[in-house]
């Protein structure tokens, strides 16, 4: 409950809606689909600002990438031909792990799902490791890459107003994997990877796992083990390894950490065992 609620606005532009964040901040919140702000106890929110008449509900095609609009429903994101067409489908696949509820997920939006840094999110994690970027509006509009946004240089009393998805270039590989033993619950770890086969070496590889304090994160160490190697059985089993010898899980109410710490390595050989496997249909 938002007990001190005094203001509600719906502004048609994004300049009006930088404004009244802007001229009240401290005491003002961004709405999008609202689920999880119904939810939350925050005494010091007098006004809020429902940006769902920006006219950011949109999924259009550019070149070289998908762009997504910061109002856009989850469940938009699992039905649009052009994220299902993208990046082996990992995108609509995280999109449905992450919400059990379809009411949620027509409701749930992209943006709100990235502001909220959630440690679980599969979603996020799969747009890391995706390089996608997200535009802030505020002052300026600038690109932040996902990882230094949820570092949390954060949006600074500013609007999230587009996702940018780049489309993966040829000989380009993505795959998810999760443990998930309640689908009514996020799984409660997800590996995502992606990589380039060059010649058959692997070149910009990414690998995330969630479930690491506050946010998704990229295992480094892995990716650079891997870069300019062969996609191998041996290579990815010692990949893991080393992801298992940095991964930091958190413990929460779906599991503790040490478990979490010893499927690490299940879900992130899968994940690349996946991209070795799509490698293989490729040829
Ligand atoms: C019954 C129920 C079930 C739920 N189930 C799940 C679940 O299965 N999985 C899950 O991950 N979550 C779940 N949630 C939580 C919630 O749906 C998510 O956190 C969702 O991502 C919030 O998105 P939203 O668009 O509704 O954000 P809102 O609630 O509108 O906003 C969330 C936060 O983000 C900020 N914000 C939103 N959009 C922007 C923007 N464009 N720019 C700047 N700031 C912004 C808001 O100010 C606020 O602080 C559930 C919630 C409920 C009530």
């Amino acid at each position: 409950m938002l007990s001190n609620l005094k203001g509600y606005h719906r502004p048609k532009s994004i300049a009006e809606a930088l404004a009244l964040l802007e001229k009240n901040s401290g005491t003002i919140l961004v709405i999008a689909g609202g689920s999880n702000l119904v939810r939350s106890h925050n005494e010091t929110v007098q006004e809020l600002v429902d940006i769902s008449s920006l006219r950011l509900n949109y999924i259009k095609e550019d070149v070289g990438l998908i762009r997504v609009g910061a109002t856009t429903p989850i469940q938009e994101l699992i039905e649009n031909p052009k994220i299902s067409n993208l990046s082996d489908g990992i995108l609509t696949a995280a999109a449905f792990q992450s919400y059990y509820s379809r009411m949620i997920r027509n409701v749930a939006t992209i943006g709100g799902e990235l502001v909220q840094s959630n440690p679980l999110s599969v979603l996020y994690c799969a747009l890391l490791v995706l390089q996608a970027q997200v535009r802030i509006a505020g002052g300026e509009e600038f690109a932040l890459a996902m990882n230094i946004f949820l570092n949390k240089k954060g949006l600074n009393g500013g609007l999230l107003v587009e996702v940018l998805i780049p489309k993966m270039a040829d000989r380009t590989y993505a795959a998810l994997s999760t443990i998930q033993p309640d689908p009514k619950s996020p799984p409660i770890i997800a590996a995502c990877s992606r990589l380039t086969l060059h010649k058959g070496l692997c070149r910009n590889v990414k690998i995330g796992v969630t479930a690491t304090a506050k946010i998704p994160q990229r295992m480094q160490e892995a990716e650079i083990q891997l870069e300019e190697q062969r996609l191998s059985n041996a290579n990815i089993e010692s990949a893991a390894e080393t992801v298992y010898d940095t991964y930091q899980p958190i413990s929460d109410h779906l599991a503790g950490e040490e478990y979490r710490k010893e499927v690490v390595r299940l879900v992130v050989k899968k994940a690349l065992n996946t991209c070795l496997e799509l490698a293989e249909e490729d040829l």
